[in-house]
């Protein structure tokens, strides 16, 4: 097994190693995931730029195999970052730096954040887990300000409170939308989640919203743009839906000062980018927009709360035509009650979207009831010890979430989702989660 590590040392406290390993061979990420946004967004390079600020020092993200990770392990603090798709890769890291000699063990990351209690009480070399956002627990393990082993669940530092992350820790270069490209986080938050998190949503959210101030964004810019920077991807959940207008204005005249142009793509809710809002995200430099329209059936978008209706969706297709704007939709199949039709339905809209010549790219995903999830919680009511689980087979989840609710194939699902989004344009990017079942 591999895994991406960081290496940090400080004269008094010694050693942590930050690792994230890399994801089992059952699950593989085709199109533009696959090593942007599921690697460099893993909050390990934001620990780091952190815990530099107190005074440690890190070397560049290296992968590492496991002989040189246990190289690393005597006396030494190892953090560990877990997907689903790497849990259990981290419970064997976990294992091997135990019985090398690491002083202790934490895992955090999306998945541990939602499974904390049931791993703390199923692995026994795993001494904490830390819930949401990682920085302060860290910083407190590693200066033994925390002792008692378990799930940490502190409270969130806004992100203006955070430093930027230190790029130059990540040396792997990307190209996107034809530049060396990269990731930033501007916000933290989702204003649905504030409602209703959305019922397939397994992140954990902070309670709190916050976003960077428009010079802390634009001394990060200036970075980015001595390093040769000109594609950037905005990773926060809900960046336009937790900015105003008029800090969105402030952006472009900061940008318009400095000089400083980047193509940008983001990821957004359809009714936050309503109203002047989308021709403000063009104005900074957007050109790309990733919406969650999920299912194009009308019966199961109004049992999924908030989301936009058919003719929200179609104005918004509108105004991305008006103002030369690509959409990247993502969908999924699977909701309570999915039949023959609806899916046909979702089909339709992504057809009648590649007709449009909108599309830069589409992600044609089924759901899984992540651990975390409303979903899940509805699957853990027939089958209750699920609940206790630190682990469940994610083709598990998927097969039986399908049989129990929905009264489609999944495997007929798969095989139609791969002829549609091998039909593609060459020029519209897929970015789809498969599993090898
Ligand atoms: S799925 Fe996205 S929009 Fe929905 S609650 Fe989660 S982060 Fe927010």
């Amino acid at each position: 097994m591999k895994t991406w590590l960081l290496e940090g040392k400080h004269e008094r406290f010694g050693r942590v190693i930050l690792a994230a390993p890399f994801p089992e061979d059952t699950f593989f990420h085709i199109g533009i995931r696959t090593e942007r946004t599921m690697r460099e967004s893993l909050g390990l390079i934001h620990i780091a730029s952190y815990l530099i600020s107190f005074g440690w020092n890190f070397s560049p993200v290296v992968s590492a195999d496991e002989k040189e990770f246990i190289f690393l392990c005597q006396n030494s603090y190892i953090g560990l970052s877990a997907q689903l798709d790497s849990y259990r890769a981290c419970v064997h890291f976990a294992r091997i730096a135990k019985e090398s000699g690491a002083n202790s063990v934490f895992l955090g990351g999306p998945y541990a954040s939602v499974r904390s209690e049931q791993i703390i009480l199923h692995q026994k070399h795993i001494d904490y887990v830390v819930v949401g956002q990682g920085e302060v627990a860290t910083l407190d393990i590693i200066t033994g300000k925390i002792l008692k082993k378990g799930a940490i669940k502190n409270t969130p530092l806004p992100i203006d409170k955070l430093p930027a992350r230190a790029r130059s820790l990540w040396t792997t270069e990307t190209s996107f939308m034809g530049n060396k490209a990269t990731l930033v986080n501007w916000s933290d938050g989702c204003i649905q989640a504030l409602h209703q998190p959305c019922f397939f949503c397994s992140i954990c959210h902070s309670v709190k919203i916050s976003r960077r101030k428009v010079s802390q964004v634009i001394e990060e810019l200036k970075e980015l743009s001595k390093m040769g920077y000109r594609s950037i991807e905005i990773g926060s959940d809900d960046f336009p839906g937790i900015v105003s207008e008029k800090w969105l204005e402030e952006l472009y005249e900061a940008l318009q000062i400095n000089k400083l142009s980047f193509d940008i793509y983001l990821h957004s809710r359809a009714r936050s980018i309503k109203g002047k809002k989308l021709a403000l995200l063009k104005k900074i430099g957007v050109k790309i927009i990733q919406v969650g329209f999920e299912t194009a059936s009308v019966s199961l978008k109004k049992d999924y709360a908030d989301k936009a209706t058919l003719i929200e969706e179609d104005e918004l297709i509108d105004r991305f035509l008006q103002l030369d704007l690509k959409l990247s939709p993502s969908f999924i199949i699977g909701f309570i009650g999915e039949t023959q039709k609806t899916v046909q339905e979702t089909y339709t809209r992504i057809q009648s979207l590649k007709k449009k010549n909108v599309l830069a790219g589409v992600l044609l995903d089924p759901l899984i009831a992540l651990p975390g999830s409303s979903a899940f919680a509805k699957l853990c009511e027939n089958h209750p010890r699920w609940k206790d689980a630190d682990f469940i087979e994610p083709e598990k989840i998927m097969r039986v979430w399908f049989k129990e609710n929905t009264k489609i194939s999944l495997d007929i699902f798969l095989q139609e989702r791969e002829q549609i989004l091998s039909d593609m344009p060459k020029n519209v990017f897929i970015q789809s989660l498969l599993m090898k079942l």
